[in-house]
């Protein structure tokens, strides 16, 4: 096996990418955007949409094992190019990563508790279901919601809902009970062709704006939740006749029980910090399980924290790049938007 094609160009595609290059695999990246993020640092690229068949053929033709790095794929694309060569992640992890409603049920049947939810398709059932609810909930679109967008917060009878379901686009939608939840935590596991699971430690989570602040590692959770999250992991991959890494994100109650949250069918943003903490990071971890090669125990030498470099702090690399134990890793984005992800940093603690 020589060639690894990655559907996706942005900084998980990048990611990957370098992992595959340190391994002898060759990449060769799906994006409709030339001289995006991964192209910058990967063999090849094909200028296409994601769902362009005969951009899907070509890729099949010129790799041996296609991949992806974002759960958007349209799963049409992924079932067309599986039917050539192995695609993993298998597509049935993107149907089901793609619909919250399907997800949530999903990950109830692996025996993992998930918040509470109703699916909304019109204000009548909006408003049935925050009734339900005591007017308390997280109301989110079902499909394409990321980074906290297509999400609206009721915290009681209070905030009436009127025009609310047109608000987020009157496009299905999920209402999840409100969980309180003391801390986030997400859990990076990987299975391998075989069968092998291995999980990194969980990291512990904190969102601003909806977006990734920091991942803690170790989090501060008993011994006992953490091996949940490691069994509801494996729970996970094992049902999906996984292969590859997943990100899996839970609430952790007051009294240490776990809620899951939501699967991200792919590297993820929380287990960047591997690659400063761990012999092999996410990415490589990836790369060894969908190229059919020997998994790492995903052990950690160091404690770490990881920060997203959003925006304008891309102009404070100066000054990480200056203090003892971090790591910076950048994505090779020309232009510095608010919200948008430029980089992160990691330091050993
Ligand atoms: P998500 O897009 O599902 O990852 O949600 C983004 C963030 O919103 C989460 O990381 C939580 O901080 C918060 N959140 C999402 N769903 C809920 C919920 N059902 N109850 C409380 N907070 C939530």
């Amino acid at each position: 096996m020589r060639t690894v094609g990655i559907i996706g160009g942005g900084q998980l595609g990048r990611m990957l990418a370098i992992a595959a290059a340190r391994l002898n695999f060759r990449t060769i990246i799906l994006e409709p955007q030339a001289d995006c993020p991964a192209t910058q640092v990967a063999n090849g690229q094909i200028v296409a949409a994601y769902d362009d068949e005969a951009a899907l053929a070509a890729l099949a033709q010129s790799c041996d094992v296609i991949t992806y790095e974002f759960e958007n794929v349209p799963v049409s694309a992924a079932e067309f190019l599986a039917r050539s060569k192995p695609v993993y992640p298998p597509p049935k992890a993107l149907e089901v990563a793609q619909d919250r409603v399907t997800e949530k049920r999903f990950i109830q049947n692996c025996g993992i508790p998930t918040a509470d939810f109703h699916a909304v398709d019109d204000q009548a059932g909006l408003e049935a279901a925050l009734a339900d609810f005591e007017g308390k909930g997280v109301l989110k679109t079902r499909r394409l919601g990321y980074d906290g967008k297509g999400q609206k917060v009721f915290r009681g009878p209070q905030d009436l809902p009127a025009g609310a379901f047109n608000e987020l686009g009157g496009v299905p939608l999920i209402l999840e009970s409100f969980v309180a939840f003391d801390r986030e935590v997400s859990i990076i596991a990987a299975r391998g062709i075989d069968g092998t699971v291995s999980c990194f430690d969980p990291g512990e989570n904190i969102h601003r704006n909806g977006i990734l602040h920091t991942s803690t590692v170790p989090a501060s959770l008993g011994a006992d939740t953490a091996e949940k999250a490691r069994g509801a992991a494996k729970a996970i991959l094992d049902s999906l006749g996984y292969v590859g890494v997943i990100g899996v994100e839970f609430f952790v109650l007051p009294d240490g029980s776990l809620v899951a949250n939501e699967i991200a069918p792919r590297v993820h943003n929380s287990g960047h910090w591997t690659e400063a903490a761990c012999v092999v990071s996410q990415f490589e971890q990836h790369i060894r399980a969908i190229t059919g090669l020997p998994l790492s125990d995903g052990a950690r030498h160091s404690d770490c924290v990881m920060q997203n470099l959003i925006g304008e702090d891309i102009d404070n690399v100066p000054a990480w790049l200056s203090r003892p134990n971090a790591l910076v890793h950048l994505y090779g984005k020309a232009e510095a938007r608010p919200g948008r992800k430029m980089g992160h940093v990691t330091w050993l603690v």
